[in-house]
């Protein structure tokens, strides 16, 4: 049902390889996502499995040392991963931009530390919200004062995907007033406080992070971020709904067609139909914005800040549209644990949650088109 081209621009042979190694594993991590997400356990070995196929590396600029796949490529592949299962996509998106991101912003510093860490298969996380500043996890609140060697953080960074598996964090905090990124490898100074339950995105376990402390060292100090750096979890985030909103189209589907009342499948009663059409043309209306977005991140455009913010809005209100269809058509059957359609409702809707929400992005586009300064 879902359109089968990945974008509308052609790849190149080395970005379609590395798609095509991502689908094969991605429809492993389907066939265990269920249990993933009942455990809460992250999947290690799917993870490792894919720095293996080089969707890792691929993801690297050249100029660092990797094969710098485009955002059209990158695109499909989160959401490629995320229809399989959108917790081994998020912890792989938080790894990808962190482990980038702190190669990117220490290139001239430290070389290719960060790369080389990176390419051997490390695992990175995003150590960036905090418990007091909400969504505005680039303005960090919490001071790291100078001591010996660097800066000393002590408080908390919540809600970091993969933490417990990660040798790098990539951290920021207040240094003299203005937002700081340090690479910190966790020691007995940092602390993983095991508050993730949840109802969506179980088997991410973006646990709360203690910094007791902690030194941010001079030596591992990144540059600030720049407009042109690659920024793989913002052009990422709206690929990871967008996944999620097939991967619901896909169930709600399968149980209409399955479902025979009074004869006939659920498929053929009317009211399912218009209602698939309508929710069918709005996704299709999102992936192709979603595809604009990654060609105007390729294209280098300034209008590329924009268009994030409307795709990430966009895809994270699709995919719980759709995800609430799927529990309408699913009735009771897809209330029952054993179903998908619970799953991807409860995905979905944390999907609106990671920042920015849709509430923030909602804030910042209605007061730009409005004027509002
Ligand atoms: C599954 C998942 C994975 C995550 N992974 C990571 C990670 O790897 N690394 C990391 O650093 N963070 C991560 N986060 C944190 C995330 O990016 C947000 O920073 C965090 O969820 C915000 O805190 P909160 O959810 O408690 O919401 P709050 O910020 O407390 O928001 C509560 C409500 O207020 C609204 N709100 C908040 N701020 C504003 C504002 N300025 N204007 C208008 N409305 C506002 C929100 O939209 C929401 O409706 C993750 C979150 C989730 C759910």
């Amino acid at each position: 049902m879902t359109t089968t081209a990945p974008t509308p621009f052609p790849l190149s042979a080395d970005e379609e390889a590395v798609l095509e190694s991502v689908r094969g594993l991605a429809a492993g991590f389907a066939t265990t996502a269920a249990e993933r997400d009942a455990r809460a356990e992250l999947g290690r070995a799917e993870l490792e499995a894919l720095h293996a196929a080089g969707a890792d590396a691929a993801v690297l600029p050249e100029r660092l040392g990797g094969g710098g796949i485009r955002y059209q490529a990158f695109g499909e592949i989160v959401r490629t991963i995320a229809q399989a299962d959108p917790s081994i996509a998020t912890v792989w998106l938080m790894h990808v931009g962190a482990g980038v991101g702190l190669a990117q912003l220490t290139a001239e510093s430290l070389g290719s530390y960060y790369a080389d860490a990176y390419l051997r298969g490390d695992r990175f996380a995003n150590a960036l919200s905090e418990p007091t500043s909400g969504n505005t996890f680039l303005q960090p609140q919490q001071p790291a004062v100078r001591a010996e060697g660097g800066y000393v953080l002590d408080g908390a960074k919540r809600f970091v995907s993969g933490s417990e598996i990660a040798e790098h964090l990539l951290v920021n905090a207040l240094v003299d007033g203005a937002p700081a990124f340090f690479g910190v490898e966790p020691d007995e100074t940092v602390s993983v406080i095991p508050i993730w339950d949840t109802l969506g995105l179980r088997a991410t376990r973006s646990q709360l992070l203690s910094f007791s402390n902690t030194l941010l060292r001079d030596d591992r100090r990144a540059r600030n971020p720049q407009p042109g750096d690659v920024n793989a979890v913002g052009v990422g985030l709206p690929f990871l709904s967008l996944g999620v909103a097939d991967a619901a189209l896909a169930a709600l589907s399968e149980h209409a067609k399955g479902r025979v009342i009074l004869g006939k499948p659920l498929s053929h009663q009317q009211w399912v139909q218009f209602e698939v059409a309508t929710l069918h043309s709005e996704l299709e209306a999102v992936r192709a914005y979603l595809r604009y977005t990654t060609w105007l991140a390729d294209e280098g455009s300034p209008e590329v800040i924009g268009a994030i913010s409307r795709a990430k809005l966009l895809a994270n209100r699709i995919a719980v549209d759709v995800a609430q269809l799927g529990v309408r058509v699913g009735g009771a059957s897809g209330f029952l644990t054993s179903s998908p359609i619970q799953r991807h409702l409860r995905d979905a809707q944390a999907g609106q949650l990671m920042a920015y929400s849709t509430e923030v992005l909602s804030g910042l586009i209605g007061a730009e088109v409005l004027g509002v300064a």
